[in-house]
């Protein structure tokens, strides 16, 4: 077996490390910083405190970012970018947040719309501005991803755009800035973790460092998530999250996520189900499916997980679910044979095509149908 591994994010983690911004742009030589970050940051007085914080080294904010991020907005950035002649980008808030500002960084630099890379095929330019990725979910685990998922909601498309420009200069994780999430946010965000670990595993792009990410990433949340859930404060359960959802981001990033992710696109789109939501609504589903693939090597994770087998630990994952209030089916949508049958074709994304086993059209109908 041939694999490559490559990880060029320098990572930082710990409580109170975002206050090492100002030293981390300047060991970069950067000298005029955009801070791009959730609405959410702007409310409660943390983006103000990360410029003040930052010493006149942060001179502009953007702060014009919607769940699931439009084409519009990523534009909207690069152009402020261009305006306010910036160096380097702060990326704050949750996976929405940071592909936003890794996408207006590197389009930013050669004036075009990012429209012309977007379910295009054109590769995204080399050259492009330095990114400090902070997440504030946990989550994506895009600060140490080369992908960014947009939205071009004219034409209803939502599609990842994977580009080596979009890997962040510097990752800061600090566990603080997730103690604001509510529980739904968590709960959501959490299951997108277990998405990233168990499809990193079982793509056919997997290879052993990953493997051993997604094992770690994967008991994390089995063990932390309902914890941080039930309790927004329990500070270690923040923590742990933190360290799965960056893990998760390594576990996945080169092999691509897979199945739960390829249906998530749709129904994100066309029923406003959150990203991790959307993940995670179909992975036990497909855990069920993968089981005995490839000499039962996703049998190996379960029982090094501690489950008898698969099975077990699909029930854990249904389980999971119904406890935080996150899907198990569709049922409220009250969804018509067409808009199965549209559910069925829009599923057919390219990350469909890294599912171990092949995902026909009768393997969608009969999971969407079980749903409804
Ligand atoms: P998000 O960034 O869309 O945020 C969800 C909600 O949580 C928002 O309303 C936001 O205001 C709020 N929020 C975020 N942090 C908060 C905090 N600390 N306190 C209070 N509220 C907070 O959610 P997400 O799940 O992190 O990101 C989803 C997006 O990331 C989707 O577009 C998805 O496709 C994409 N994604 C990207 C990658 C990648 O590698 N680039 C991987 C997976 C998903």
């Amino acid at each position: 077996m041939n694999w490559d591994y490559l990880q060029p994010v320098k990572i930082r983690f710990g409580k109170g490390r975002i206050l090492e911004i100002k030293e981390l742009a300047e060991s970069m030589g950067c000298k005029r910083g955009l801070l791009a970050a959730d609405p959410f940051f702007f409310t409660n007085g943390v983006a103000d405190q990360i410029i003040a914080d930052s010493d006149g080294i942060l001179v502009g904010s953007f702060g014009k970012i919607s769940p699931n991020p439009d084409v519009e907005e990523v534009d909207a950035c690069a152009e402020m970018i261009r305006h306010e002649k910036i160096d380097f980008v702060v990326a704050l808030g949750g996976g929405s947040s940071m592909d936003c500002a890794k996408a207006a960084s590197a389009v930013a630099v050669t004036g075009d719309s990012i429209r012309e890379y977007h379910g295009t095929g054109k590769n995204i330019p080399e050259q492009h501005l330095p990114v400090i990725a902070v997440p504030t979910t946990a989550g994506t685990g895009s600060e140490v991803t080369c992908v960014a998922v947009l939205t071009d909601h004219k034409n209803q498309k939502k599609s990842p755009i994977v580009s080596d420009s979009f890997y962040p200069a510097y990752a800061i994780i600090d566990p603080e800035l997730t103690y604001t999430m509510p529980p739904k946010v968590t709960a959501g965000t959490g299951i997108d973790v277990l998405s990233h670990a168990l499809e990193g595993y079982w793509s056919k792009g997997h290879q052993p460092i990953c493997d051993a990410c997604a094992l770690h990433a994967a008991g994390l949340v089995f063990e932390y998530l309902y914890r941080a859930y039930e309790n927004p404060k329990d500070e270690e359960a923040r923590e742990k999250m933190c360290e799965a959802s960056l893990i998760a981001g390594l576990a996945f990033t080169l092999p691509k996520t897979t199945s739960s992710h390829a249906c998530s696109f749709p129904l994100t789109n066309l029923y406003h189900i959150p990203h991790g939501e959307a993940c995670g609504l179909t992975l036990d589903y497909f855990a069920r499916i993968n089981k005995d693939t490839e000499g039962g090597r996703v049998q190996d994770f379960a029982k090094k997980l501690g489950f008898k087998d698969v099975d077990e630990m699909a029930d854990a994952i249904h389980e999971l679910k119904a406890k935080m209030g996150l899907r198990n089916d569709l049922k409220d949508l009250k969804l018509t044979d067409e808009q199965i049958d549209a559910l069925i074709q829009i599923s057919h994304h390219p990350n469909l095509y890294n599912n171990p086993v092949e995902i026909t059209d009768d393997i969608l109908r009969d999971m969407y149908e079980g749903m409804r």
